[in-house]
């Protein structure tokens, strides 16, 4: 349950700047990877953003002080296609983030001691209302759906096909420009609200398993992000929850079949586990830290919601809880965050140590 604003702003503010190619200086992302490694076991305090232009990046790199001093110590940078590849240069649009502006970003980042996190959302949401995104545009024998839903009509968003052998070329390609780009170490890979899977439009994967096909694109992503690249990945946590045991809706879990990859993905991924309305508990932070998996909850703009996710967390007082991630979707403008309630809140509860003790 996404806001339709996640697309509408960054298509428009993507139209602020000029979009240049600058060099991807790999050795950089190397040299940083020391210090964020460090950052890797404390508790991780962080934002999700879109970022979609170097207009937001240079915004953002002015608020970097002031969301340090706020406790945060990681970001989030949902990029998608919005940036200058220089392999796949006819991805990128007008106005997106350059690799020169990344670069500036990911140094005044380090320096205050934030973790930058770049992401892509992989195998879903490759359209947003009536327009499809750069890869399925210029790829468009990529879709899972080839040919159907004119104009993206009744459908949520599209989705690429994970049995499609030529994908990953590309997949990959991105994910370490951004890897480099903001000197990062880690990876999030998106990856919820995925609807469209298994479809019986696509011949190679109609009458699949749709918990084998998703977990096929997981291990794909994971096996060249942490296998090959060394790197650590991030990924929503919903297609992972089953709906009739969770009690939760079909969107931040599934109905759809996909629950059963809990059980076919490494471990050593970090599941974001995002819940943003108010409940009495959160039953998928102690399942999916029960499976193994380091969980980080993510809440978004409801102040109650974003306190209750919080606090059922810190309650847990589980190593598998790695902290707390603030989602935003467009509900605060960068300039404001670092006086945002549903951020600077969790963000102190965070901060604090040791945990408060677990009620009778
Ligand atoms: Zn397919």
């Amino acid at each position: 349950m996404k806001p339709l604003i996640r697309f509408c702003l960054v298509a428009s503010l993507a139209l602020v700047a000029g979009c240049q190619t600058g060099s991807v200086d790999s050795s950089l992302s190397q040299a940083d990877s020391t210090k964020t490694r460090q950052q890797k076991d404390a508790v991780m305090r962080g934002i999700h953003l879109m970022l979609g232009s170097d207009w937001q990046a240079a915004a953002l790199q002015e608020q970097l002080a002031r969301l340090a001093a706020a406790g945060v110590n990681t970001l989030i940078l949902e990029t998608d296609y919005d940036f200058a590849f220089k392999s796949h240069p006819e991805l990128s649009s007008p106005g997106c983030v350059t690799p020169a502006r990344a670069h500036e970003l990911a140094a005044e980042a380090r320096r205050l001691g934030i973790r930058l996190i770049p992401q892509i959302n992989c195998l879903g949401h490759q359209s947003w209302s009536k327009t499809t995104l750069a890869l399925l545009k210029n790829h468009p024998e990529f879709d899972e759906t080839p040919g159907q839903y004119p104009n993206n009509t009744n459908i949520y968003c599209r989705s690429w096909c994970p049995q499609n052998p030529d994908v990953n070329k590309v997949v990959f390609a991105l994910v370490d420009e951004l890897v480099n780009a903001f000197e990062a170490d880690a990876f999030h890979v998106g990856m919820d609200e995925v609807f469209l899977i298994a479809s019986e439009h696509c011949p190679r994967c109609r009458g699949g398993d749709p918990a084998k096909l998703f977990a096929q694109a997981v291990n794909d992503l994971h096996h060249h992000i942490v296998t090959e690249r060394k790197w650590e990945m991030f990924m929503w946590a919903d297609r992972l929850l089953d709906a009739k045991t969770m009690g939760y809706g079909e969107w931040e879990s599934a109905r759809n079949g996909t629950a059963g990859a809990v059980d076919l993905i490494p471990k050593d991924i970090v599941l974001c586990d995002w819940h943003y309305e108010l409940r009495t508990n959160y039953p998928s932070v102690p399942f999916l830290v029960g499976k193994g998996f380091r969980v980080w909850p993510s809440g978004w703009k409801s102040l109650p919601a974003a306190r209750a996710l919080s606090e059922f967390s810190r309650q847990q007082q589980s190593k598998g809880v790695v902290g707390y991630l603030c989602t935003t979707w467009g509900a605060v403008r960068i300039p404001s965050l670092a006086e945002w309630p549903p951020l600077l809140e969790p963000m102190k509860e965070w901060s604090m140590t040791p945990l408060p003790p677990r009620p009778l």
